[in-house]
């Protein structure tokens, strides 16, 4: 077996499925020398994206089966490759059967290919009348209602934002059951933003661009896209993305948009894209407050059949606040635990059961977690924020990173100092000044921090 072959077994195991054969089953090895390794694209599109996404991880697997680091160059090809067929889906990673059992889900699109949804695609729970309203999401959920008795004419597009495990996925499918109940022949299209992504470049390196134009924009009456916060930085995928936007939007077709932050504060989308989300009608999901946490544990209880008592509810609702998904897997995890033991559901029973979920809070919150998050939020590298970089697109999330830890960690401002990688404690302290000063003269930076602040475990 070739270098390239067994480096392709190493890559394999360290991404998905669909990932390996979206992006490295194409490349096509043309020349192995001592010094470097040449890999062939159709497409130099395509290339750059496999170079500017998965170069280091190419590298650190050619370089373990090498015994030392070669130059990864890829190129396109002069003449065209042959694309090889798609693998079977492999199983899922542990990390989404973790998941799983946290959240039960039904994969609606399995395969790669965005599908008219039938009723049995979506996920059974995600209804309308299993949604417990609140202060918190009545917004999002009225205006969620609004637009699936009325698709194209209430508000086009729908953009729902908040934090993960808020909702937002479950009211998109309760859209397209309910438009789909009324209207048994729409075209209802759910697509992530991250499986956009890859249909585009699939597309493009398939040269297959005119069906997939055609199956977005001419064969779909309503479209759900999902966490188009993913789009950040995706200038290909951006640009499509706002044709296939105007097409629909021109024809007067339905269009909801999920993300984790508002339109302003996606990094590195273009303003046309931009300023189109903000057409329609914005609407948030905050963090459900403690009485509605509750409503939602003793109907997720009812509807399973686990007879919850209400302190045993209240205790639980107050030790998971940011999060339904974690809520829900929480007291699935403990009736789990009580019918094997054939223990009644009670608060030292719970304080037992859910130990680690106490001791794991109360580690997540380091200056590590905090910039690991703020990095994700603002795309950049963590190194970045660590390293001496002054660039405002580097110090900006540095100094909220900075704010962030002094505000939800105990450290001091020598020790995150230390932990940005050895800065001195009074530029911390002029960080977190400056930030809490914008805070307190702008919404806008008060409501930046907020958006991070959704995704702590706090
Ligand atoms: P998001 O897409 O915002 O990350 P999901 O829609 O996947 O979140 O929701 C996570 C879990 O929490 C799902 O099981 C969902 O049914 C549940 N959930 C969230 N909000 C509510 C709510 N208001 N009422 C009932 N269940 C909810
Ligand atoms: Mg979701």
């Amino acid at each position: 077996m070739s270098i390239w072959d067994q480096a392709l077994g190493v890559i394999q195991s360290r991404v998905t499925a669909e990932n390996f054969s979206t992006y490295f089953r194409p490349l096509h090895c043309a020349d192995v020398q001592s010094d470097r390794i040449v890999l062939e694209v159709n497409d130099a599109f395509f290339g750059d994206w496999v170079r500017d996404h998965y170069q280091d991880l190419i590298h650190d697997a050619v370089e373990s089966i090498a015994g030392r680091p070669l130059e990864i160059e890829i190129v396109t090809a002069t003449t065209p490759i042959p694309v090889p067929a798609s693998d079977p889906p492999k199983s899922k990673s542990i990390v989404e059967e973790e998941d799983a059992t946290l959240a039960p889900v039904i994969p609606i699109t399995q395969g790669v290919k965005p599908k008219r949804l039938g009723a049995f695609d979506l996920n059974p729970h995600y209804r309308f009348d299993t949604f417990v309203v609140g202060p918190s999401n009545e917004m999002a959920h009225a205006a969620s209602m609004a637009v699936a008795n009325d698709p194209a004419r209430a508000f086009n597009p729908l953009f729902i934002y908040g934090g993960t495990g808020l909702g937002k996925t479950h009211l998109l499918h309760a859209v397209a059951r309910r438009i789909y109940a009324d209207r048994p022949n729409a075209a209802i299209t759910y697509i992530s933003a991250e499986e956009f992504t890859n249909e585009v470049i699939k597309s493009i390196q398939r040269q297959e661009m005119d069906a997939f134009r055609a199956r977005f924009r001419d064969q779909c009456d309503v479209l759900l896209m999902d966490d188009v916060h993913i789009l950040a930085g995706k200038e290909r995928t951006q640009e499509e993305f706002f044709y296939t936007f105007n097409a629909l939007h021109g024809a007067q077709k339905q269009i909801i948009l999920t993300c984790d932050r508002t339109p302003q504060e996606i990094p590195r989308l273009e303003d046309r894209l931009r300023s189109r989300f903000q057409w329609g009608l914005i609407a948030d999901i905050r963090p459900p407050q403690l009485e509605t946490r509750v409503a939602i544990l003793q109907a997720k209880a009812e509807r399973d059949g686990i007879s919850l008592p209400d302190d045993v509810a209240f205790y639980l609702a107050r030790l998971v606040r940011a999060n339904v998904r974690e809520l829900e897997g929480a007291l699935v995890r403990m009736s789990a635990y009580a019918s094997f033991t054939h223990q009644e559901l009670s608060i030292p029973f719970a304080q037992e059961c859910l130990r680690d979920l106490v001791d794991h809070r109360e580690q997540a919150l380091t200056s590590e977690s905090i910039i690991k998050l703020v990095a994700e939020h603002f795309d950049v590298r963590e190194s970045d924020l660590k390293g001496p970089r002054r660039h405002r697109t580097i110090a900006h999330p540095r100094s909220i990173a900075m704010y962030l830890c002094r505000k939800h960690t105990q450290s001091s401002y020598p020790q995150i100092g230390r932990a940005f990688g050895g800065k001195d404690h009074t530029t911390v302290m002029a960080a977190c000044r400056k930030v809490d000063k914008a805070c307190n003269n702008a919404l806008s930076a008060r409501s930046e921090i907020e958006s991070i602040e959704r995704k702590l475990p706090i």
